[in-house]
């Protein structure tokens, strides 16, 4: 009896999955916009371009005041004291693509050594420094989500050497009474290995005391820290999301 009970669910199910059609499983309802991606590390056709190497610095302007004040050429360097420097666009939810190098003649140590930073939204920070047999706190070393969340391993190049960020981020959402109703998360990919893997960003990036989650813009401009450090910056591009 058990058998022929087993028989006839079985048989039920043979049917019911024969009696279904292919085509309902299937989406028709928004076709994806053609992208041509760009060859290596160059920009997809529908990024816009921050910093190409022509040596504008016409996206950027200074985090103080007035024009941005770093070195431009095929690659933007900091100056030491200029102050860092934004976009004039703001963005939130984006893919950020940033080549950075670190100087080649190694001064300092720790966080003294190939700082930098990107500051998505002027807030939060994904740490640039040269964490080449550097020895520093994880929180702070390159590609950490500064004192929030260290990198699932250290992927960084010696140092004088090009490198590269990809960036995934999700910008945070506040509700209209200022509380934030979801956080902001972030996947870093640091020379095509995953370092950060949709991350939650806690708030704010302080270099002291706990993040801040104070309400702010959907879109804000990315920043590039002065640390004080002369690292270079080239081919940087992004995709709204
Ligand atoms: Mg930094």
């Amino acid at each position: 009896m058990k058998k022929i009970i087993a028989l006839i669910i079985f048989s039920g199910f043979i049917l019911s999955i024969h009696s279904q059609k292919p085509k309902e499983t299937e989406d028709w309802s928004g076709k994806p916009e053609v992208v041509t991606p760009g060859e290596g590390t160059q920009p997809p056709s529908d990024a816009i371009v921050l910093y190409g190497g022509a040596g504008d610095l016409d996206k950027w302007e200074s985090e103080r005041e007035g024009p941005a004040r770093w070195s431009a050429g095929k690659e933007l360097t900091v100056v030491a004291r200029a102050g860092g420097i934004k976009t004039k666009q703001s963005f939130g939810d984006m893919q950020l693509h940033i080549e950075w190098r670190s100087p080649a003649e190694v001064k300092g140590d720790g966080q003294g050594r190939g700082n930098s930073g990107i500051f998505l939204m002027g807030k939060y920070e994904v740490q640039v420094l040269d964490s080449y047999n550097n020895k520093t706190y994880y929180n702070g070393q390159a590609g950490s989500i500064y004192k929030q969340t260290i990198p699932l391993v250290n992927a960084c190049l010696p140092p004088g050497e090009w490198q590269t960020y990809e960036i995934i981020f999700e910008a945070p959402v506040f509700s209209e009474d200022g509380t934030k109703k979801s956080s902001s998360y972030v996947t870093v990919i640091h020379n095509g290995v995953l370092i950060q893997n949709h991350v939650e960003i806690l708030g704010t990036t302080e270099f002291i005391g706990k993040p801040k989650n104070t309400a702010h813009p959907d879109k804000l401009p990315i920043h590039l820290q002065d640390h004080g450090n002369p690292v270079s910056y080239r081919n940087i591009w992004v995709r709204e999301l």
